[in-house]
């Protein structure tokens, strides 16, 4: 008459262990679900009813009440659907009483009984251990990267009635697919011209310095961004398995290799909502882009266009690598730690200051560059100014230097850096002329104490770049010239 099976459901990027308890009782036939269900689990009572007809298995004409326990956290998505129905069995006496104490369900029905994809498989198996968990089977091999062999995965309810009436063994997991190609990059070789831009990334990936492109339109601000995910090193398997977790929850497609295995990409436009941006929503709480691009890179295009409050609601991941977002669902914190990349206009007509062809007025200029508050423009160490390639270089028919070579480049460099931080020296010695030009210009004016800190980062990665075991006069020169578009956007 009673049964409780165990399952789980999703709050923002976690998992959380649920206890479906199903009574089935005499009196007038229906169905009652409570525990704070969201609409898609009260749904759940005519997916389940007509996968159990259509299964060949009946439903019961009795009253039939659900409680999902803890009653205090709510409940969103069609995963339990599985559990309900394996309840409903075994309430009914179809199922023997014990055949599912050992065992965890996740799974959304249809109405024909297959088993369906949810989203966040990777959270709901964490939250389901140490139980065996039983999923659909388009979802065994993302349960078992974190379960392994206590993951299985079915096709249908009427096949899982039967293996746990029968006892019988779980189908083995599909194998990974081996055509598993990297995906389809964009080259930096498709770039004429623009050997400072070029250089500007090739700096911000090696020492994950974030970076603002200021130029006009046509200066190849946004090809060179997205060709910035190309030249930082594939993720670790630690990385890895976080980026899928998160692309997992947020209901994203996986590879078919299932696990993400290259840095993100993400370039969400400025009509995005705050909510898209960070995360959350109004009863699942769901990771926003900025959290989708955890170990890759963020690219604004056109930051002067995105509203103050999406671009303040980046200053706490910028500084501690998470977002927390608060709901009436309640607060959960996601990972936000990715490469900042944006790019702007110089002005709202585009020309900008530089060429000189600008028909703005000051106070345009103001009121376009007023959005990025003196603290948001301080997490840049890049600022660099791009003007519009020669026609010449774009004429020519000479092929930029490709990804790989850059991206070589860029793997020594953080080589060298990663030694130096694990030999306990991580300041590499500044030469006496290039400390001279730096105090040099903090007398000026030039620079404040926390713009001096920074243009010496800056030269170091520029050093690590060129292997020199000293950060010398040129290498302060060239982080200056990497920050020259401030004045620009800084006023
Ligand atoms: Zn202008």
């Amino acid at each position: 008459m009673l049964a409780c099976v165990s399952s789980a459901t999703l709050t923002g990027a976690l998992g959380q262990s649920v206890s479906v308890e199903v009574h089935v009782s005499n009196g007038l036939p229906g169905f009652t679900i409570v525990g704070l269900p969201d609409a898609a689990v009260r749904e759940s009572r005519d997916r389940v009813r007509a996968a159990l007809l259509s299964s060949g298995l009946p439903w019961p004409l009795r009253r039939v009440t659900v409680n999902l326990a803890p009653s205090g956290v709510r409940k969103g998505g069609a995963g339990l659907d599985l559990a309900v129905a394996v309840g409903v069995l075994v309430a009914t006496g179809q199922l023997p009483p014990d055949c599912a104490n050992e065992l965890a369900f996740c799974g959304e029905l249809g109405l024909n009984g297959s088993l369906r994809h949810v989203p966040g498989m990777i959270a709901l198996a964490d939250a389901t251990a140490p139980l065996e968990l039983v999923v659909p089977l388009c979802d065994v091999r993302e349960a078992s990267l974190v379960r392994g062999e206590a993951a299985h995965g079915v096709s249908s309810l009427a096949e899982l009635a039967q293996i746990l009436r029968s006892r019988g063994e779980w189908p083995a997991i599909p194998p990974a697919p081996s055509s598993a190609l990297p995906p389809d990059l964009p080259d930096l070789a498709d770039v004429r011209g623009q050997p400072f831009g070029r250089h500007a990334l090739e700096v911000a990936a090696a020492g994950r310095h974030h970076l603002l492109m200021v130029g006009p339109p046509g200066s190849g601000k946004t090809m060179l961004a997205e060709r910035l995910p190309g030249l930082l090193p594939p993720l670790t398997p630690e990385e890895s398995l976080m980026v899928t977790r998160v692309h997992s929850a947020a209901g994203r497609p996986l590879p078919d290799g299932v696990l993400v295995s290259h840095p993100p990409f993400r370039a969400p436009h400025h009509s995005a909502s705050l909510v898209a941006l960070i995360g959350g929503g109004s009863w699942s709480l769901r990771p926003g882009e900025i959290s989708l691009a955890t170990h890759g890179v963020l690219f604004l295009d056109e930051m002067g266009e995105f509203p103050v409050a999406a671009l303040e609601a980046l200053r706490q991941p910028l500084e501690e690598g998470v977002i927390r977002v608060s709901r009436a669902g309640g607060t959960v914190a996601f990972p936000a730690q990715f490469l900042l990349a944006a790019a702007m206009n110089p002005c709202p007509c585009g020309e900008g200051v530089f060429d000189g062809a600008c028909r703005c007025t000051d106070a345009d200029r103001a009121r376009y560059t007023r959005r990025l508050s003196a603290p948001l423009l301080d997490r840049f160490d890049l600022v660099v100014p791009l003007a519009r390639p020669d026609p010449e270089q774009l004429l020519a028919d000479v092929p930029g230097e490709a990804t790989a070579v850059s991206a070589a480049r860029v793997a020594d460099a953080r080589a060298r850096a990663a030694a130096r931080g694990a030999g306990g020296t991580s300041e590499p010695p500044l030469h006496p002329k290039a400390a001279g030009l730096l105090a040099a210009k903090l007398r000026q004016g030039a620079l404040t104490a926390r713009g001096l800190h920074k243009v010496a980062r800056v030269a170091r990665t520029v050093a690590d770049l060129v292997g020199a075991e000293q950060v010398d006069e040129e290498h302060i020169s060239d982080a200056l010239c990497l920050r020259t578009a401030r004045t620009v956007v800084n006023r």
